[in-house]
Formats: structure tokens, sequence, C-alpha cells
């Protein structure tokens, strides 16, 4: 485990403005169920938490099957599975991993990471009603986006 001042010192160097992609996401991708629990957190203490609720939420994990009602999260994230190779417009090669619907404990065994780009992190806020605290396009005006 790291210890938090470690991990606020990899915090500080990724949100740097002149941090790369890669380097952002290979810290995402460290520190992925650390993130996560901690944006949980965030949201129950009221740090964050007025995002888009989903429109189709799913009902189970798409890994393992278990029934998304009865979790208080799920990530609709990109996984360590079934990767394939892309390039990007500027002919950048990336491994990208199969997207998934997942509860928690499958994000954090085959999950990437929370982040635009890498995974969204939903919150049940009423049965069936799921919110988004992470992850979203953190440019979007509209829910509809
Ligand atoms: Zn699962």
């Amino acid at each position: 485990m790291t210890d938090f001042g470690t991990f606020v010192d990899e915090l500080r160097a990724a949100a740097n403005p002149y941090a790369s992609f890669d380097d952002r996401k290979a810290f995402r991708a460290r520190h992925a169920t650390l993130l996560a629990q901690m944006l949980v957190c965030l949201d129950e203490v009221g740090v964050i938490g007025a995002n888009p609720m989903h429109v189709d939420p799913p009902a189970h994990c798409d890994l393992c099957s278990a029934d998304l009602a009865q979790e208080v999260v799920f990530i609709d994230g990109e996984t360590r599975l079934d990767s394939t190779t892309v390039s990007d417009p500027d002919g950048v090669t990336r491994q990208i991993g199969a997207w998934a619907n997942m509860c928690f404990a499958c994000f954090s065994r085959d999950g990437v990471a929370v982040g635009w780009g890498s995974g969204q992190l939903y919150v049940q806020r009423r049965p069936g009603e799921w919110q988004c605290i992470a992850g979203g396009d953190p440019r979007a005006q509209d829910v509809d986006e």
C-alpha cells in the first residue's frame, strides 16, 4: 500500500498542466481502488456529488452477474480484459481493454480506473436510481451530452 504522502505527491505530479495523457492514465490506474474508495467517501461527506443520473442503469455486473440493486456503487469503465490496439488521430497507438458495467469487487480486480476516458463511478441514490459522482465528461454542459 502506498503511504498517503507519496500518493499526494503523485497526485500533484499528475495534476500538473504539463503531465501527459499517459502519465495521468498511469496515475489513475496505479491508484484505481484507493481513488474509487476516496471518491465514494468524498461524495458521502458532500465534497462532490452533483452529477447526472444514469438514464438506463444496468441490472447486473457484466463480469460476475451480481445484482446491482444490492450494491452501493458500480463502475461503467474499461477493464484489463480483452484488450485491443487502437490508434488515435495523431497516430499514437494504445492498448484499450473491453468496457463493462462492474460491481466494486470486479472493478477492484479487473477495472482500469475512474476518470474521463477510463470509467464512470455511479452511486445508488434510491432503489434503481444511479448518479455519476466521478469520471464523467469534465466539459459536459448537459446531461444528454
Ligand atoms: Zn462483479
